[in-house]
């Protein structure tokens, strides 16, 4: 029989991340000692008290049962108290929250609710690539904001084509960001909110790495910024927080306009994320500040013991502020990222990203994500001798 694939799904590029787990299956099963410093997974474990929190709630019945699609409204009072106490912004639970099955959900159901077919979404590239899978499956069309080192890695708004901003109804913004780590400057946020307000643009702010920073820097909130809250919402994430990837729960936050947007999709789509879950997030949020210093110390560490060891090896690469990546400049001879991730895989078994992935100004660089052991990370930096 002759199933054909939609236009849109054709149009979609393959998920980054299925492929190189598919080239590190191989290496494995070659039995070779891999150093995986691909994906952004913390590797330590979700802490005690946020699983305790969840043996205990999945033992109530009254758990058991079809969550409610706005989410539960205990956990949605703890994400309103802790933006307030950990950015110093209001909002209402009841219509400015909302419970997400990881952020990543959220953030490619958006366009469903704003995209009309031949509308435009601005998109930072290189970048997390559910904002481009997004607004294609939503029938729209990215236009790509180039993040350059010459611009610390922030969007040039005024080369933004006016052409595209006619059509434009979603601009992404990601800091601290993925794949580049770097921090935006004060002031940034509120450019973008007068910028929004112009054209009448959605901010979609994604925070995934708002937690995750060091040497006494910590990020801001957009929805602090003066116009924030009109223009745009925040999309959060437990997964990096808190080390719960594999729980899937996250919650965008910000305007009421937009999240009913993302309500009316998602209930449509999806029946909301498990209460057990939800009560569980709810520790999450009571024992973040002390989890994060934790986890930040031991990130900084890795850090230190990657950048330092690899400019030693004459290597060039600034220490990030924040984020638990890497995003270093392909050294001098190598032609392509994914030739030297190629050859840093074959030569040393260790798997980095190479830039291009994220995207074509990705191009040039490779990604290193902190995710495993000091001590490997040093283990690594010996066998990149090898390599450089
Ligand atoms: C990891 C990540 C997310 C989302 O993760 P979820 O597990 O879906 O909450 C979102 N944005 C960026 C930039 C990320 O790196």
């Amino acid at each position: 029989m002759g199933f054909e694939f939609t236009e849109r799904l054709n149009k979609l590029p393959p998920y980054l991340f299925v492929e190189i787990d598919k080239a590190k299956r191989k290496v494995r099963a070659e039995g070779r000692d891999i150093i995986d410093l691909g994906i952004g997974d913390p590797d330590e474990p979700t802490p005690k008290e946020i699983i305790g929190a969840l043996y205990k709630a999945a033992q109530d019945p009254q758990n058991h049962h079809y969550p409610l699609d706005q989410g539960n409204s205990i956990f949605r009072d703890r994400i309103a108290r802790w933006y307030k106490e950990r950015f110093q912004v209001s909002l209402d639970p009841e219509r400015e929250i909302l419970p997400l099955l990881g952020s990543k959900e959220g953030i490619s159901h958006m366009p469903l609710a704003f995209i009309n077919p031949g509308d435009v979404s601005l998109i930072p590239d290189p970048c997390y690539p559910p904002y481009k899978g997004g607004t294609i499956l939503a029938g729209g069309v990215p236009y790509l904001m180039p993040l350059r080192d010459e611009n610390n890695f922030l969007p040039d708004l005024n080369k933004i084509k006016k052409s595209a901003l006619k059509k434009a109804k979603v601009i992404y913004i990601n800091y601290p960001n993925n794949p580049t780590a770097s921090i935006c400057r004060k002031g940034f946020f509120e450019e973008v909110a007068i910028f929004a307000k112009k054209y009448n643009l959605i901010v979609a702010s994604d925070a995934a790495y708002s937690e995750i920073a060091f040497d006494g820097y910590r990020p801001d909130s957009f929805l602090k910024a003066e116009g924030g809250k009109e223009t745009g919402v925040e999309f959060h994430s437990l997964s990096k927080t808190c080390n719960m990837t594999g729980w899937r729960i996250g919650f965008v936050c910000g305007n009421e306009k937009i999240i009913a947007g993302i309500a009316k999709v998602k209930s449509n789509i999806d029946s909301g994320v498990f209460n057990a879950i939800q009560m569980a997030g709810i520790t999450a949020l009571d024992i973040s500040d002390k989890h994060l210093e934790r986890m930040n110390k031991i990130y900084q560490e890795r850090r230190d013991a990657l950048v330092d060891g690899l400019n030693k090896l004459g290597w060039a690469i600034k220490k990030p502020k924040a984020t638990f990546y890497v995003w270093a400049r392909l050294p001098k001879k190598s032609k392509s990222s994914i030739e030297f991730a190629g050859l840093v895989l074959d030569k040393a078994d260790i798997i980095i990203t190479p830039g291009i992935g994220f995207g074509e100004n990705g191009e040039g660089y490779v990604r290193f994500a902190l995710t495993v052991s000091k001590e490997r990370i040093q283990e690594a930096v010996q066998r990149l001798k090898k390599v450089l």
